[in-house]
């Protein structure tokens, strides 16, 4: 099978299950787990924080970084198509009494100044207090412009909100710009990073932000049911994946590129991708028997009208090409 549905499918490398077999743990619910608390002091280092919470997924540290930026009644500026607004159930409004102010994407996958000037409350009793916006990068499988987060953090904070970043795929936005971690991060108070996406871990995320800031986070992952114990066996697969899985993106990227202009080389409309991630549409008539027939070919996509199509690890260029030909065959086109 050739499964281009997510970057989430990849299975542990041999070399990542032997680190994950002989790490060294503990009780990390007690901040004994040595190879939890090196994989945070790791990342807190190399995007320049104080201090790192590993958690078991991102839509925890994604969750347990709103409530420690925001109390019940708070609002949080966010994209329309945020994955923390639009694919983690609204938990921020359902677990945690935090109001989102959804607001429209520019093409780039941020959200206009104006547009962020306009949404925040004034201090008047008949309002939620905006005390935060919640950016993506990458976002679709597009990369923030620099310019843009520079400027779009030193007006949050010039308002007084604070600024968390859904990092879940940054290594994919630093291999492409070519930037170190620090400065792929810089404005932001809060980033969560995923390892299980791109980087090939099994599980986890990490919290990155200030040792206030994680000391909250700390005690709502707890709450929030994230409190794990030899958690090491997880954070040695994220040491590993860090050490083995981050320059090898760019092969994704290129991948993703090369199977974008094949795509269009049959006359289907496709963005051309900046990362691992990119679109293609799919005449609504095709859907049903183009489904049927990639799958014939062993080839797994969650088809649409609107398909996502996304290259990984466990993707080679040579299976881009053959699903490149399971497309250029389909009889019907
Ligand atoms: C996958 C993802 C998350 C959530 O991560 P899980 O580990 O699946 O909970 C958050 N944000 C973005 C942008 C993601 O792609």
């Amino acid at each position: 099978m050739i499964d281009l549905r997510s970057d989430t499918v990849t299975q542990p490398t041999d070399g990542m299950r032997a680190a994950m077999a002989s790490a060294e743990v503990g009780d990390d619910v007690y901040g004994d787990d040595p190879t939890v608390n090196r994989l945070q002091r790791v990342m807190a280092e190399r995007f320049g924080f104080e201090a790192c919470l590993f958690f078991p997924t991102g839509t925890q540290s994604n969750l347990a970084a709103l409530m420690s930026h925001c109390g019940r009644g708070d609002e949080y500026l966010v994209g329309q198509d945020a994955h923390t607004y639009k694919y983690e159930q609204g938990g921020a409004a359902v677990l945690a009494s935090i109001q989102p102010q959804p607001l429209e994407h520019e093409p780039h996958g941020g959200i206009a100044i104006e547009r962020i000037a306009a949404a925040i409350k004034p201090d008047d009793i008949h309002f939620a207090r905006t005390r935060l916006l919640a950016l993506e990068n990458t976002i679709g499988g597009k990369v923030l412009p620099s310019d843009y987060q520079r400027e779009v953090t030193r007006f949050a904070h010039a308002q007084g909100l604070h600024t968390h970043l859904d990092g879940a795929r940054i290594f994919n936005a630093i291999v492409k710009l070519g930037v170190d971690e620090r400065s792929a991060v810089a404005g932001f108070d809060s980033v969560s990073v995923c390892l299980s996406k791109g980087l090939g871990a099994p599980a986890g995320s990490v919290l990155l932000g200030a040792a206030e800031f994680i000391r909250h986070a700390r005690r709502w992952r707890k709450a929030l049911g994230g409190g794990m114990r030899q958690a090491g066996v997880l954070a040695a697969a994220g040491l590993y994946a860090l050490e083995h899985h981050v320059e090898r993106l760019a092969d994704d990227h290129a991948n993703a590129a090369a199977f974008a202009a094949g795509l269009r080389e049959l006359g289907l409309q496709v963005e051309l991708p900046q990362t691992n991630i990119f679109y293609v549409e799919i005449p609504r008539r095709h859907v049903g028997a183009l489904a049927d027939h990639l799958t014939s070919r062993g080839i797994r996509v969650s088809l649409g009208v609107h398909t996502r199509l996304v290259t990984h690890l466990n993707v080679s260029r040579a299976q881009i090409d053959l699903a490149l030909q399971a497309f250029r065959d389909y009889p019907a086109w």
